[in-house]
């Protein structure tokens, strides 16, 4: 007997629907209460998904049974004792890694898009048949969500049919790709891993790309567990799958308990033949060894608020510097330490960090742990002004993490490290998180306690000043006794000090740098340039333009505001200083 039970079918394509039947043999009987969540974890925006729902109804099998609304996300329907189906449907057009798409190539979703939340109900395991009758017969089902062996209707792998969940909570967290996307597979550790590509992409290099994958998760998983190598996610699949949309230009990820879904560009897609490790597929590996990262860091271990996840709201917590920080950190790390990139090309990639950070004046008004808590309205809601009010929890985070692991080796002359604080956070939050309940988060409090269990280091003063605090990371001083230098210079060029897009021939500002000489001599974000000192300013030239002026310059900018000509006396400055990381020559 299955108390609860999905049925999606991707039913029109063109129209981007799936329809969905549920099944609960055992409603409560004052009136069963359902819901979609309001946000999926792992992207901390409250994004309202029930608004893509359509037409919902709910029977007994003889008659309607009515539903009241009881707020933009949840329904509550006339109670009943007998068993009831809910069917309706879900409109799929959404090309990102975080809700679901649909059309005649392929299908995709998560579960936060689609399965509506049995309240009361949500520990009992959950069946899903995933059914195609409609569509070309050739399409294969791609998901961590294990096939329901043993029952009847059970899909078979790369199926339809049926599908087992051991909760709520599991089913919405194995995101399924449907379709003929480019498969290939590899074992890490002993344990399966697929890869998934959805999209055209001549002559990609699909093996090297498994080659390089494999490399990822072997070193990840002894990193975590030394002794036993064994991979995380079998405490939920006996398959990790890495699903990835290929389109023009896109690039993210969403992390899941035994999957992940990516979104890359074409153009980083390594060409079969071509040996060079290009700046777009060290990117992509960068995201892959990211998210796989994310399996122990987020997904088992998990701060104390999403220990279980509340997904009818917001639900801040100040740790994403960990989370996210030291995901960042590690990823790239991981792609040094198994050799995939060199010491050279990784310094270039933490320089850049160093700049972006230290170019953005929010960073000395926001800590990394305030940028956390804040994330679900001021990271996930960025503006033209968020660069001059905000920090990233990533990329800053990622330089904390840097900082504590190099402050670590310093202190414990070597013994110790940042790894092995992750291990400790892995044994007591992580290796058995689904496996047991109540379910056990780490607290803010925790942080630097577990930092000293771990390695005997005391990172009161660190924690407090560049995580708590708004002080730029010393990876100058922390960096000198492994002979890697961290230099600065104060350039000549004269700048505006903004940031601009092209829109149709002309430039426009989109970001004006705090205390920069555009803010300073009147100009703003949206303002179209069109002359400086009278000569035009297209979509192209402005820097040619500027690179004739000196520092101190006065320059006079006209730019259209609102279609009015304005008129602006502009002081160029110095450009701002700029970072170089660097191994000393002997
Ligand atoms: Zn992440």
């Amino acid at each position: 007997m299955k108390d609860i039970l999905y049925r999606i079918t991707p039913i029109d394509p063109a129209g981007h629907l799936f329809a969905i039947e549920l099944h609960i043999s055992k409603p409560t009987p004052k009136g069963q209460i359902l819901s979609l969540p309001t946000w999926i974890p792992g992207s901390y925006l409250v994004r309202d998904f029930s608004r893509h729902i359509q037409g919902l109804t709910a029977t007994d099998g003889k008659k309607d049974l009515p539903l009241t609304k009881l707020d933009n996300h949840t329904w509550q329907i006339a109670p009943s004792t007998k068993a009831i189906t809910v069917r309706y449907r879900v409109y799929a057009w959404d090309l990102s890694v975080r809700a679901a798409h649909l059309d005649e190539s392929h299908g995709f979703f998560n579960g936060t898009s689609v399965f509506l939340q049995v309240h009361g109900q949500e520990e009992k395991p959950c069946y899903l048949d995933i059914q195609c009758p409609t569509i070309k017969n050739n399409w294969g089902v791609y998901t961590s969500l294990p096939e329901a062996k043993g029952e009847r209707g059970a899909a078979k792998r790369h199926g339809f049919g049926l599908y087992k969940a051991a909760n709520y909570d599991d089913l919405i967290d194995h995101p399924v790709e449907m379709g003929t996307p480019a498969v290939i597979s590899f074992e890490a550790c002993g344990a399966l891993h697929e890869m998934v590509f959805t999209g055209l992409v001549p002559n990609m290099d699909i093996e090297r790309i498994a080659r390089d994958t494999a490399k990822i998760c072997e070193y990840q998983i002894k990193l975590f567990e030394p002794k036993t190598h064994q991979a995380p996610f079998l405490d939920s699949s006996d398959r990790y799958v890495f699903m990835t949309m290929i389109t023009g230009s896109d690039y993210g990820g969403l992390e899941h308990r035994a999957s992940t879904a990516l979104i890359a560009s074409r153009g980083d897609m390594p060409v079969l033949g071509q040996n060079e490790l290009t700046d777009g597929y060290l990117q992509f590996l960068g995201l892959i060894s990211h998210e796989y990262f994310h399996t122990w860091n987020v997904k088992r271990i998990k701060p104390q608020v999403f220990a279980p996840y509340d997904l009818t709201k917001a639900t801040p917590t100040p740790l994403l510097w960990i989370f996210e920080g030291f995901t960042s950190y590690y990823d790239d790390q991981v792609l040094l330490r198994t050799g995939l990139i060199d010491e050279e090309r990784y310094l270039a990639l933490i320089q850049k960090t160093i700049n972006s950070v230290c170019s953005g004046p929010g960073r000395l008004k926001q800590s990394v742990a305030d940028s956390s808590f804040d994330a679900w309205n001021k990271y996930y809601k960025q503006d033209e002004n968020s660069l001059n009010a905000i920090v990233s929890y990533y990329t800053k985070g990622s330089l904390v993490a840097l900082g504590l692991d190099l402050l670590i080796q310093q202190e414990s002359g070597g013994k110790k490290s940042l790894d092995d604080f992750m291990r400790l956070l892995w044994k007591k939050f992580g290796r058995d998180f689904y496996r047991k309940s109540p379910k056990k988060g780490l607290r803010e409090e925790q942080v630097i306690p577990l930092i000293k269990e771990a390695t005997g280091v005391d990172a009161t003063e660190f924690v407090t000043r560049y995580a708590l605090g708004t002080e730029d990371v010393p990876l100058d001083k922390l960096w000198t006794t492994q002979g890697i230098t961290v230099s600065t210079k104060t350039s000549k060029t004269a700048s505006l000090h903004i940031k601009t897009k092209a829109v149709s021939g002309t430039t426009q500002i989109t970001h004006i740098y705090e205390n920069g000489s555009a803010h300073l001599g009147g100009l703003s974000a949206g303002d179209t340039l069109v002359a400086i000192d009278n000569i035009r300013v297209d979509d192209k030239n402005l820097d040619k333009l500027l690179a004739r002026y000196r520092v101190n310059d006065k320059v006079i900018i006209h730019v259209f505001r609102r279609d009015e000509l304005r008129q602006f006396k502009v002081k160029l400055l110095a450009e701002v200083h700029s970072f170089t990381v660097k191994r000393n020559k002997h």
